[in-house]
């Protein structure tokens, strides 16, 4: 059979791979997304009764009305709009399959090897996220079954001991939710404060919990050791031991640097590894090779997300389309 080359592949089914198909879709453009879960897989692995942030216009893509109730949408109607978008689009999508490696040819076009074949195409555009990999803490016990880097829902930690590991968004909600399904939480946090980018009107509950000692914290503390039944903390007063009967590492995630670099990406110096684009096309120092949604980033996971990136879609595929 003849192989297909596409104008463009979009590696990552979330929101931002999605704009980029239907951009590419309304410009007439040959293209297929290569999803490696199910359709928008980080929002589907986001905590059951998580809130957005954004107000749900802000989550639009493809001019399609995203119409809910509350302000703010919850998991279940995010990951409704999106399949609803799909439905819509009927785009070009290969769902549950890893795309593991890019490679830009002599001639010029790129061979996309998948866990279930190869791919060419004269575009890539990678739109992989943040979602995947946890930033580990690098501590002895860290992989044990009771250290969980992902939360979901409270109800299994209810009537338990919990330690919650972070004082960002993440840790804060499931802080919170454990704690008003019966847990015992005691937080861990390596400033003196919660994050400033705790969720506006969430900051004052967590804080008056605290303050009131409904959830214990410990400020400017860290984990250095994980056990069956403790966590060894390093404190300003010197180390202590908890009681845990569970712990929620919930220190954040990063993007697959090491999957930037194979696919020839230049990332830059320095903590953040941002990789390097332009920030007018999109494209990376790879010629046709472009980067979009919150990957953009590296490890500055909290600098671009569904809100500010949608726009990258546009970017790119006019991009494209002035070349042909
Ligand atoms: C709990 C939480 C709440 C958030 N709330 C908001 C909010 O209110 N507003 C907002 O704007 N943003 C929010 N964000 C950020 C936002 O969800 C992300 O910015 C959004 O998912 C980014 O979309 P994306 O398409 O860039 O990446 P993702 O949605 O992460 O999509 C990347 C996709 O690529 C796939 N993938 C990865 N590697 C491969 C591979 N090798 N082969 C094939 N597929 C691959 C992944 O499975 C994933 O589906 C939130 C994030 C979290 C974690």
């Amino acid at each position: 059979m003849e192989q297909i080359t596409y104008d463009l592949i979009i590696i990552g089914g979330g929101p931002i791979g999605m704009a980029c198909a239907i951009e590419a879709q309304n410009k007439g453009l040959k293209y297929l997304i290569i999803e490696k879960g199910s359709l928008v897989n980080s929002l589907f692995n986001y905590p059951l009764y998580m809130t957005f942030f954004s107000t749900a216009e802000r989550l639009e893509i493809g001019g399609v009305p995203f119409s809910c109730i509350a302000p703010k949408p919850g998991r279940q109607e995010a990951l409704e709009y999106y399949r609803n978008i799909h439905k819509h689009f009927n785009l070009n999508i290969k769902l549950f399959e890893r795309v593991e490696a890019v490679n830009k040819k002599d001639n010029g076009l790129f061979v996309l090897t998948s866990s279930k074949g190869e791919y060419v195409s004269k575009n890539v555009v990678i739109a992989t996220g943040f979602y995947d990999i946890p930033v580990y803490m690098d501590v002895p016990g860290e992989n044990l079954p009771h250290v969980r880097h992902y939360y979901k829902e409270a109800h299994e930690y209810a009537f338990r001991k919990i330690v919650v590991i972070g004082a960002n968004n993440s840790s804060v909600d499931a802080a919170l939710e454990c704690y008003r399904k019966g847990a015992d939480v005691t937080m861990v946090i390596r400033k003196g404060e919660i994050n400033n980018r705790v969720k506006y009107w969430v900051k004052p509950d967590i804080e008056n919990r605290i303050a009131e000692g409904s959830i214990k914290a410990y400020f400017y503390s860290e984990i250095t050791q994980i056990t069956e039944n403790e966590v060894v903390l390093n404190t300003s007063d010197g180390e202590i031991l908890i009681e845990a009967d569970f712990v929620l590492a919930l220190t954040g995630y990063r993007p697959d640097i090491e999957f930037l670099k194979k696919s020839g990406v230049h990332i830059n110096d320095g903590i953040n590894c941002t990789p390097a684009y332009n920030p007018e096309t999109m494209e990376t120092n790879v010629p046709g090779l472009y980067l979009a949604g919150v990957v953009c980033g590296g490890m500055e996971t909290h600098k671009w997300f569904i809100e500010n990136s949608r726009v990258h879609a546009k970017l790119i595929t006019d991009h494209i389309i002035s070349a042909f």
